[in-house]
């Protein structure tokens, strides 16, 4: 897990997020919406849900 210093910066989507036509959902619970995405200074995206769970997604457009 990145730590806080290395985040370049962080976006939040209220909405779920929808990648490649698929909505995107947290493997931890299962949650789809209200996700903090964390753009790393080495280019890979993380995706927090708001149970505080983490995934990598070095797939995902940062803009
Ligand atoms: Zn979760």
């Amino acid at each position: 897990m990145p730590s806080r210093q290395a985040a370049g910066f962080m976006m939040r989507w209220q909405q779920p997020l929808v990648v490649d036509g698929e909505v995107r959902t947290c493997p931890g619970c299962g949650g789809y919406r209200d996700w903090i995405g964390l753009c790393l200074r080495d280019d890979s995206v993380w995706l927090r849900c708001r149970g505080g769970h983490e995934t990598k997604k070095p797939g995902l457009d940062a803009a």
